[in-house]
């Protein structure tokens, strides 16, 4: 073997897997295509709970630092002029962080090299072949490499899934729009000046639907503009074919009017609303993430965070398997938990599809919206859209009847012997955590779970919890729950951690 895991793909999903498996110890190659990392950036932010999920990596501030600032925006359900609250679902992000998606991409990068793995660019899967022990895979140039398990996070045209010919079901795309940054040579006044919520920055006019945004430069003020843009008026292309000044220019012209002028096209691409997933997130030794697993149209910013949260469910699941320590169906539950998901994702953009309905003459779609804004605005309503946008809802079925097990841990401030923490800085290392609410005690850092005695203090995500000793698992997943002084963690930590945990007396 030339090493345990061969991630293909260092899109922000294969960088985050890449990082969770060093995180654990693994031995891991990963691999990239393209000779430099892309200057554009398709992702305009992280969810709530993605930026939880970096918090717990200890992530979170240097992505903060490279956010760029909104005015009291707050996420959106199909583009509706309701701003959704994620405060009630006890979250340290309730907006989640608004950083370019090449941005966050270098910060993945950095963190990769602080465990000593560099991304192998100009290296491109060309074939693959696995047997009982391990895949074969080729890269453009000759080489190869063996390893015992390969992830495919090579994205939504991914190689991987086109040589294995893995059933990739859904529908083709209905309708062909343009993302681009841009500088304007003048901008009318119906060109907003800041970030502020989406509703506020989307218009239409000419048979085009738009958004247009300004883009804050990391040196302060603002350094172009994003503009997504479709609509009756701008005919199918292919998704290959180059984005021209042109047909950028006509579409500002026929939505801001003749005095928003297209200075210079940065770069363009095409997206659809095709949507698809696959039936089996895993062939063998061969597993997929990200984009690579599922794609839909980017709407509410979704793509990202599924990816992210793909390789945080996978990564510890692997590390244990290649190291033989993974109790029996750990690593064929990261297909259990996440094919869900992302099927969900892909209904709720699929339904807001419809809402948005993208041509702009539709009034019956207006009819619609209208409604269910009214609905986003109650309180209950609003906290539903907020926790499904989020992620913030999420829970895994895991098999308890009990409604906290298979939720995210909520980040509570604590105090143990050690002095003040979180459980966010706790699930720093990435690694079981058994937590017993009371007096702060001492922390047992044995095996793969940590056990911290701690009391809990008060912070903006409150103090309280359902349950006063709870077994967090290192994707910040709540998997044994009790308030039992004498209910034993251990046929929890069998299932997930396996038999060296037991063993280990946690
Ligand atoms: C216009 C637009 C706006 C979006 N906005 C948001 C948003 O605001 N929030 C959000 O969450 N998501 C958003 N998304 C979606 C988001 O960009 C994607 O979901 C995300 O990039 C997926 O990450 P990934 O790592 O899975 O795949 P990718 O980012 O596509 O990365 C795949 C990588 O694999 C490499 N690769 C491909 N083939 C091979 C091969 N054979 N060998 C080696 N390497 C290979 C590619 O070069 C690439 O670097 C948006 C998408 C679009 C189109």
């Amino acid at each position: 073997m030339d090493t345990a895991v061969f991630v293909v793909g260092a899109g922000p999903t294969g960088m985050m897997l890449a990082a969770e498996l060093a995180l654990a110890g693994t031995d891991v190659i990963l691999v990239e295509r393209d000779d430099e990392p892309s200057p554009q950036s398709r992702g305009g932010g992280v969810s709530a709970r993605t930026a939880e999920v970096l918090a717990m990596r200890g992530l979170v501030d240097a992505v903060r630092s490279r956010e760029i600032p909104r005015d009291g925006a707050g996420a959106h359900f199909a583009g509706l002029p309701v701003p959704l609250d994620a405060r009630p679902w006890r979250t340290r992000h309730p907006d989640g962080v608004l950083v370019p998606q090449n941005r966050l991409s270098a910060i993945l990068e950095a963190r990769l090299g602080e465990h000593g793995v560099a991304v192998r660019r100009g290296s491109g899967l060309t074939g693959l072949t696995q047997d009982d022990d391990g895949v074969t895979a080729t890269l453009a140039g000759g080489g190869s490499v063996r390893a015992a398990f390969l992830v495919a996070c090579d994205g939504g045209h991914s190689t991987v899934r086109t040589l294995l010919g893995a059933p990739f079901p859904g529908r083709s795309g209905t309708m062909s729009a343009v993302s681009a940054d841009i500088d304007l040579a003048s901008a009318a006044d119906t060109v907003a000046r800041s970030a502020t919520h989406f509703h506020t920055l989307q218009r239409s006019g000419g048979g085009y639907w738009m958004l247009l945004h300004p883009l804050d430069g990391e040196a302060g003020g603002v350094d172009g503009y994003r503009v997504v843009f479709g609509g009756p008026a701008h005919p199918p292309a292919a998704r290959e074919a180059p984005v021209t000044p042109d047909e950028v220019a006509s579409a500002l012209t026929a939505v801001h009017g003749p005095e928003t002028v297209l200075g210079r096209l940065r770069w363009g691409s095409r997206f659809s609303d095709a949507s698809r997933q696959l039936t089996a997130y895993r062939h063998g030794r061969v597993l997929f993430a990200g984009d690579a697993a599922h794609i839909h149209l980017p709407v509410g910013g979704q793509g990202l965070n599924l990816g992210i949260q793909d390789a945080v469910n996978l990564g510890w699941k692997l590390a244990a398997t290649v190291t033989h320590r993974a109790p029996d169906g750990l690593l064929d539950s990261y297909h259990a938990e996440r094919h869900p998901v992302a099927a969900r994702v892909l209904a709720t953009v699929r339904a807001q599809g419809v809402i948005m309905n993208l041509s702009p003459e539709a009034d019956d779609a207006r009819a619609l919206r209208d409604i269910v804004a009214d609905l986003a605005r109650l309180p209950d309503a609003n906290r539903y859209l907020a926790g499904l946008m989020s992620g913030l809802a999420l829970r895994y079925d895991l098999g308890d009847q009990d409604p906290f097990v298979g939720t995210r841990m909520i980040d509570l401030s604590l105090r143990t012997a050690d002095g003040p923490t979180t459980v966010s800085e706790l699930l720093r290392y990435g690694r079981g955590l058994l937590l017993d609410l009371g007096r702060p005690g001492p922390t047992t850092v044995e095996g793969v779970v940590d056990h911290v005695t701690a009391e809990v203090l008060d912070s903006p995500v409150g103090t309280d919890l359902p349950a006063r000793r709870v077994l967090i698992r290192p994707d910040g997943y709540v998997c044994w729950a009790s308030d039992d002084p004498a209910a034993s963690p251990e046929p929890a930590l069998r299932r997930w951690f396996g038999a060296t945990a037991v063993r280990h007396g946690v």
